[in-house]
């Protein structure tokens, strides 16, 4: 189940603005001292650098439209932006190739199945189904424009930088230890190529996708990304148009349906905003017309989203009136 353990704050309805600085700031830390004593949850274990991170690390930045970004806790700790990076890829690639051709080639769809799911692919007819799972990520990565890998992999970094407003490094030890236990990537790559639903050689792509998984961002990196996505595309603290206001109507759906794995539809009922998980415990969730909130915390559910970046999102959510689906009435109610 999503955790939903905020029943105490006042429900607050979408204003079509978030609240000045200083009552971001005081809900931020609110959301921090509430959870940042949770230790629910267990570190990912299959990409084993990842089974080593400090359980204990928790951030939670906040960035709105206008290009302030506040945080609390370890705001500096970089970590793998993993399965974060999906979205990011999906925005760049739908800039270049446009909405009907990539909804043709990846789907929009939920699996209902795990992010790395073999059966998916086969359940249906070979097709990827979505760019959130990791069939869909092969997908999408190999439709990025490049005439060879190297260059693919340039353009993805190029472009996940200019979302971040900064230029982003791999973490070397990360990248050496999921490509040492990534054979379930590799057998996805090779599935999809075999129903011809893969563009290039395979392993090549599973490669630049785990480049991709590798970048570091830290918590503020998140917000700012999420917040391009919130802003029309462009990064709100460099100025720069980095996608369409299209392409960021396209991602935040696609993301809405499909990120947070399987419990993507229960997301959506509990908390109300698009949002996307990875593995290393972070979570980007996106506000439209407002901002993003980057959290960050290791610990994970069963299906791997992090257990308190979901508490605290949740309650900002709340706090900050971010769901989508609430609404109150214009004009008082009339007595009967
Ligand atoms: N690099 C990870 C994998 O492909 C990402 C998974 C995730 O964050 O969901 O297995």
């Amino acid at each position: 189940m999503i955790p939903n353990d905020y029943s105490d704050v006042t429900q607050q309805v979408s204003t079509g603005s978030l609240p000045a600085k200083t009552r971001v700031e005081e809900l931020l830390q609110d959301a921090y001292e509430r959870y940042v004593d949770v230790d629910d949850g267990m570190l990912a274990y299959y990409i084993p650098i990842l089974g080593e991170v400090d359980p204990s690390l928790f951030a939670l930045s906040l960035s709105n439209v206008g290009g302030t970004v506040q945080g609390v806790g370890d705001v500096g700790q970089s970590f793998s932006i993993q399965s974060i990076s999906k979205m990011f890829v999906y925005a760049l690639v739908l800039q270049e190739l446009g909405h009907d051709t990539v909804r043709d080639h990846v789907g929009v769809n939920n699996t209902g199945m795990s992010f790395n799911s073999v059966m998916a692919i086969e359940l249906n007819d070979g097709h990827p189904m979505n760019p959130m799972v990791n069939a869909g990520a092969l997908a999408t990565s190999a439709l990025m424009p490049g005439l060879t890998a190297a260059e693919k992999w340039e353009n993805i970094r190029e472009g996940l930088s200019a979302f971040a407003g900064r230029y982003l490094r791999m973490d070397g030890e990360v990248y050496r230890s999921e490509s040492r236990s990534n054979e379930r990537n590799k057998a996805l790559g090779r599935l999809l190529k075999a129903h011809g639903q893969l563009e290039g050689e395979p392993l090549e792509i599973v490669d630049i996708y785990t480049r991709q998984c590798s970048l570091k961002v830290t918590s503020h990196d998140l917000a700012i990304m999420g917040a391009t996505l919130a802003d029309g595309g462009v990064n709100p603290v460099t100025g720069e148009r980095v996608v369409s206001a299209d392409v960021c109507r396209d991602v935040l759906a696609v993301v809405a349906a499909n990120g947070l794995y399987e419990k993507s539809g229960e997301w959506l009922f509990e908390i109300g905003i698009p949002a996307k998980s990875g593995v290393s415990g972070g979570i980007v969730a996106i506000a439209p017309g407002k901002g993003a909130i980057g959290a960050f915390s290791p610990l994970l559910d069963e299906a791997g989203n992090s257990v308190r970046s979901q508490l605290a999102i949740g309650h900002l959510s709340r706090a900050l009136g971010l769901n989508l689906f609430a609404s109150a009435p214009q004009r008082p109610e009339k007595e009967t």
